[in-house]
């Protein structure tokens, strides 16, 4: 039993990651997850987790910046388990990492496409769902690229502030139907993304950097976002929680 009994949650990308520790813990919690992602394979496996912990689970693999198609795993998300109460706005690809004079019309387009695209589209094709029930929690995944910015991130940065700034205008905006809209911004987060660029020494590195010297788990970025998500967070509308061992502190 938990606070999210009875909740629906549609988490996108939650193959893998940040989305899938998101998934078990609010399935723990009491939550019914809709996984979301372009693998099947991982979607599969977050589904067991939700299961494993007494909930249901359901799989939507689809391209998050396909419109069409998020509109349709929506239509399948309610239909099934009646609602969606909880959107995470989690997948995304990693960043370019070169000079701003190297950013590319591809480079641009894929950031965009996924993190800006995704967000807006899927948030838009949930929220009529929450205002007819004059409730709903919203939680976009941004980063500290988003809120510091780095050096040699362009297209990252720009997409990961934009989906921040999206969520403060619908936090506003959403208001009036108590939905409640926040952001999570991740510092560095040990998983596959990070991995699958850094060898283990660059990322032994990179955690000096860190005021805690180590990056953080998913479930320590989990954690906040099901708070966000829960009655706790009622009052709690377009804020920002950035878990980052202090790293923008400094
Ligand atoms: P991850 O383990 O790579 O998970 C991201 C998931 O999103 C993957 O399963 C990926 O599928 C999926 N995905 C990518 N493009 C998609 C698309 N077009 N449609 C549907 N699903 C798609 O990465 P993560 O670290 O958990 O990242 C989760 C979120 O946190 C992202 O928005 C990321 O930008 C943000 N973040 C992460 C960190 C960090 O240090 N890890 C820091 C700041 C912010 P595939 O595996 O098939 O690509």
């Amino acid at each position: 039993m938990g606070y999210f009994d009875g909740r629906t949650a549609l988490i996108t990308g939650s193959g893998s990651g940040i989305g899938r520790a998101t998934a078990r813990i609010m399935a723990e919690r009491g939550a019914n997850v809709i996984v979301h992602d372009l693998n099947r394979a991982g979607a599969e496996e977050t589904a067991e987790l939700v299961r494993k912990a007494g909930r249901k689970a359901s799989v939507a693999i689809c391209d998050v910046s396909d419109i069409a198609a998020m509109r349709n795993a929506v239509a399948e998300g309610e239909k099934q388990f009646g609602a969606i109460d909880i959107l995470v706005n989690n997948a995304g690809v990693p960043s370019d990492r070169c000079p701003l004079e190297e950013v590319t019309e591809e480079m641009f387009e894929r950031s965009m496409r996924v993190h800006v695209k995704g967000t807006l589209f899927t948030t838009q094709a949930v929220v009529p769902g929450m205002k007819r029930r004059m409730a709903g929690k919203i939680v976009n995944i941004s980063s500290i690229q988003g809120t510091v910015g780095y050096a040699n991130g362009a297209t990252y940065n720009g997409a990961k502030a934009a989906v921040l700034a999206m969520a403060k205008g619908w936090a506003k905006e959403l208001a009036p139907w108590k939905i409640n809209v926040n952001i999570v911004a991740p510092g560095h987060c040990l998983t596959p993304m990070p991995m699958s660029k850094d060898s283990p020494e660059t990322i032994a590195k990179k955690a000096e950097g860190i005021p805690f010297k180590r990056y953080a788990q998913p479930e320590e970025m989990g954690y906040a976002i099901a708070y966000l998500c829960s009655p706790e967070a009622d009052f709690v509308t377009g804020q920002v929680i950035s878990p980052n061992g202090g790293y923008t502190i400094i």
